[in-house]
């Protein structure tokens, strides 16, 4: 994560491997990232797809 440093990050990790609460908002927050990347390869597809479409 780049918002953290290093030892805050550890610390946190240490943390939210022991706090179901935490667990849960970082959970949710990979959630987000993975939709987020599965957008853009849609996107990136449907890019793809319109300039195969443009050279036939
Ligand atoms: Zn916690």
């Amino acid at each position: 994560m780049g918002i953290l440093s290093l030892p805050e990050a550890a610390a946190f990790e240490e943390h939210y491997i022991t706090c179901a609460r935490c667990a849960g908002i970082v959970e949710s927050a990979d959630r987000y990232v993975e939709a987020m990347r599965e957008a853009a390869r849609m996107l990136r597809g449907f890019g793809r797809k319109r300039a195969d479409t443009a050279t036939d």
